[in-house]
């Protein structure tokens, strides 16, 4: 199983982290290891003093396929989630100065929790509202029609390059409003207004 990540596919996003636009489709990978094991909290690494919550729109691939055309996207997948690309933005930060890859900052234990998942046939995905509270506060809100690129392209395009199998979990990206996490915050991400991830941060 692996987690495929989507990076700047929110315009608010790409300004408030002073990044460039990019027409292609920019996406990293996470290894299995960074699911969290079950019931455990999110321990906040040594190695950073920066980490950032990212909330994303998750996508739970069906089948296996490759150079999946975009009008039979839909077909690779029927269940949808919500989820939070941890990010070590002070690494992250030090690492795209010297254009170096982003899996330090990126890809470290526990740092892709995703929530209970619901089917896609239910939901309005080309609109869907997603948030994140965290201690109760809103913090981070989206809209799945703000993407740059849809669910559908995203998976269309990332087949051309590395073949999808039943299992794996596509991040499609963060809208605006991504900060930092601290110790003993709680986080609770939802769609629409259905809650379907907690996470405590110790
Ligand atoms: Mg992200």
């Amino acid at each position: 199983m692996k987690i495929i990540c989507i990076g700047r596919n929110y315009k608010k996003h790409i300004e408030e982290l002073n990044n460039k636009h990019s027409s292609e489709i920019i996406f990293f990978l996470k290894p299995e290891t960074a699911i969290p094991i079950k019931n455990q909290p999110f321990f906040i690494p040594d190695f950073s003093q920066e980490i950032h919550h990212e909330l994303e729109l998750v996508v739970k691939i069906n089948r296996t396929g490759k150079f999946i055309q975009k009008k039979f996207s839909n077909k690779y997948y029927n269940e949808i989630s919500i989820g939070i690309d941890f990010t070590a933005r002070d690494i992250q930060n030090n690492i795209k100065k010297k254009g170096l890859p982003w899996e330090k900052a990126k890809a470290f234990d526990g740092s892709a929790p995703v929530g209970k998942f619901i089917q896609k046939d239910n939901l309005k995905l080309e609109e869907l509202d997603f948030m994140l509270k965290i201690n109760g506060k809103i913090k981070q809100t989206g809209n799945s029609k703000n993407m740059i690129h849809n669910i559908d392209d995203i998976i269309s395009y990332i087949s051309q390059y590395i073949t999808l199998k039943k299992g794996d979990l596509i991040f499609t990206g963060t809208p605006e409003g991504v900060g930092k996490v601290h110790k003993e915050d709680v986080l609770e991400a939802y769609i629409s207004n259905q809650k379907l991830l907690h996470i405590n941060i110790v």
